[in-house]
């Protein structure tokens, strides 16, 4: 059920609503746009009776969702939800005219490597940074990631390059950690429908992106989603990360129409992961286009100062100067498609910090790429 009120109605009468759904032992959500607050009911078992709210003030209607998820739906909210990441000015939205370009090793394998990679990725534009300092690993023989140590790098990446972090967890210990120092967390594929870590980060005030499962269909991938704003975290990022099909030649099928899918029926914003998705570093930067060209929000891409001596995806991860042509590449069709590439209009303050604390480093300059990409429609 979904209450949608009046453009009129006050704080009061929303309060008002919410305290019958409590009174009858169930959740309400209220969502508020543009021009009118909705509030989506969970916790009921069998169906409501609209009369029961359409009789308090400045109730405009009770809907029955006709959907198995509700909150994610846009039945219950219209317009495109938009996530901020970061506070102040490094503060990045996610889901509105601008895209969201994250890129970072897979994993965190040292400081002088993250930094290597940050540095960079932040040159050529990215905004947010991406590194994994718990890996879920198909062997158990392979590097785990540095655990908390992984995660304080990852906090002095931020403080020096002025990217937001996206790191994964795995679990609600990592989880913990992660809300700690991370501005993001990542939930993967492999964990996408582990319910309890759901509700775990679903009661986090940290935003979540969330990665489809590799054989997870559209509802499915919704209604992990729904897992986590039932619990209260309103703020997911929905991943494209490709699908297992009987292809070989890459190592997962970039499944490109499930963007413009969750379009159709959800308000979150949805990025893509070209690297996961094709496996391939000569693949990434065609599909990345492409992800972008069909509606994607951002993109999330794994960059490396050298793939070659990565300890996990260095074959799908890009030399930083494939990245660079990347966001070239990516910024031209964004502005076929009404987006915009911004990647922050005033020269990185880590380039004086550095030049500061550390003078025989490098020449205080400018990014030798480009400060900004903007296109416009
Ligand atoms: C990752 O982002 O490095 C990762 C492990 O991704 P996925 O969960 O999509 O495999
Ligand atoms: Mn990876």
């Amino acid at each position: 059920m979904l209450i949608v009120m009046k453009p009129q109605a006050t704080e009061e009468d929303i309060r008002r609503v919410c305290e019958k759904i409590q009174a009858m032992g169930y959740r309400p959500h209220p969502m508020p746009g543009a021009e009118r607050t909705a509030i989506g009911i969970t916790g009921n078992r069998g169906p409501l009776e609209p009369a029961e709210f359409e009789s308090l003030p400045n109730v405009a209607e009770a809907i029955p969702v006709s959907k198995p998820y509700k909150l994610v739906s846009r039945e219950v909210k219209a317009e495109n939800s938009v996530i901020l990441v970061g506070a102040g000015e490094d503060a990045v939205a996610i889901g509105g005219r601008e895209l969201a370009i994250i890129a970072g090793p897979c994993a965190v394998e040292s400081r002088e490597q993250a930094f290597a990679a940050a540095e960079a990725v932040r040159r050529a534009g990215a905004r947010m940074f991406r590194g994994g300092a718990f890996k879920p690993r198909t062997s158990p023989y392979s590097f785990q990631g540095l655990g908390e140590e992984g995660l304080k790098i990852l906090a002095e990446v931020r403080e020096r390059y002025g990217l937001a972090i996206v790191t994964e967890t795995v679990d609600s210990e990592s989880c913990d950690l992660a809300e700690k120092y991370a501005d993001v967390l990542q939930v993967g594929a492999r964990n996408m429908q582990n319910f309890s870590l759901l509700k775990r980060v679903g009661r986090s005030k940290k935003p979540v992106l969330l990665k489809r499962g590799m054989s997870a269909t559209l509802e499915e991938f919704l209604m992990a989603a729904e897992y986590i704003l039932s619990e209260g975290n309103y703020n997911v990022i929905l991943c494209e990360r490709g699908v297992r099909t009987f292809a070989d030649h890459t190592r997962n099928t970039l499944d490109l129409s499930v963007i413009p899918g969750v379009k159709d029926l959800s308000h979150l914003p949805i990025i893509a992961d070209p690297s996961h998705g094709t496996g391939r570093r000569d693949k990434v930067t065609p599909l990345a286009r492409a992800a972008v060209a069909v509606g994607a929000d951002g993109l999330i891409v794994e960059v490396h100062p050298q793939p070659d001596r990565a300890l996990s995806d260095g074959f799908q991860s890009l030399f930083p100067e494939q990245f660079e042509e990347l966001m070239a590449e990516v910024s031209a069709i964004a502005g076929v498609v009404g987006r915009t590439v911004s990647t922050g209009s005033t020269a990185p303050d880590w380039e004086t910090a550095r030049t500061a604390s550390n003078p025989t480093d490098r020449q205080a300059g400018p990014p030798a790429s480009r400060p900004t990409v903007r296109s416009s429609p």
